[in-house]
């Protein structure tokens, strides 16, 4: 049986990389986007000219109503959802925590807490043998940023991914005897889009003197990581927190 991935935010970066890679190991692929509809076109060109199958759906994973249409069109599309990648995620320019407002950590907590919420429910309902479903995997893209702290760069990006943590802790313990396994993949550094929204988008090379690897890494490192956590490889393998960080 071919299994179905949902991977939200797929159209960059490292959810792309997962995307493209999963459909190369005979995934079908769902993949959605939240705003660049070429970015996420680029993705499917991809994987259809492979032989791969995908399919992309718009939507903010902050935003109930989009996450539970963004479900209906994989279940109508695809049928049973084997594995739930959630790797949207967004993070503010880089300021002091004594210059932000209540918005902003708002809106971080929207896209990186709320968002991996709500997609992780609406995966629990669809793959838990308790609701009638076959089981599944469910993987968080948390970061580095969760234990470090992010001081003068981004505190609430890093207090969100921590609570990305948390939840994948006990959301593992909780479905662990219903066919569900929840991890977590730690990125440290990765050359993605994501530094040019933090405003500067040579962060990484700025920063890799203080990676013990001395370099950054490619999404499609970090790809790997969730992959492994998504296959039967890693059966043995909830509730880990796995650092994909150069030893950082
Ligand atoms: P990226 O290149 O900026 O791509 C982000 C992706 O998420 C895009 O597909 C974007 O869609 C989508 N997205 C953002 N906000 C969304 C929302 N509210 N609703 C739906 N989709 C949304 O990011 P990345 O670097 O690949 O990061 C992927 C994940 O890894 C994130 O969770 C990030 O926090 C985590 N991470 C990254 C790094 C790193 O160094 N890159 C390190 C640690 C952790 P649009 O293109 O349509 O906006």
């Amino acid at each position: 049986m071919i299994k179905t991935v949902l991977v939200t935010g797929g159209s960059r970066g490292i959810g792309a990389a997962t995307a493209i890679m999963a459909a190369a190991r005979g995934y079908q692929v769902a993949i959605s986007f939240h705003s660049n509809a070429a970015a996420a076109e680029a993705v499917l060109q991809q994987i259809r000219q492979a032989g791969g199958k995908a399919i992309a759906v718009q939507g903010d994973v902050g935003v109930e109503a989009d996450v539970l249409q963004m479900f209906k069109a994989v279940d109508e599309q695809f049928g049973p959802l084997h594995a739930l990648v959630n790797n949207a995620g967004m993070l503010e320019k880089q300021m002091r925590l004594d210059q932000m407002d209540v918005a902003r950590w708002q809106r971080v907590f929207n896209a990186n807490v709320i968002g991996s919420f709500l997609c992780a429910r609406e995966a629990v309902l669809r793959m838990s043998t308790r609701h009638g479903g076959q089981g599944g995997v469910i993987v968080n893209l948390s970061s580095a940023a969760a234990r470090i702290g992010s001081p003068n760069e981004f505190i609430d990006y890093a207090a969100a991914k921590g609570a990305v943590d948390s939840m994948t802790l006990g959301l593992s313990k909780e479905v662990a005897t219903e066919g569900i396994r929840v991890n977590a993949v730690r990125p440290g550094l990765i050359y993605t889009d994501i530094h040019t929204s933090a405003g500067e988008p040579g962060r990484v090379d700025r920063a890799k003197e203080g990676v013990p690897m001395k370099r950054g890494g490619t999404a499609e490192e970090v790809a790997e990581a969730v992959l492994w956590l998504m296959s039967e490889q890693s059966s043995y393998v909830t509730g880990t927190l796995l650092d994909v960080t150069g030893g950082r």
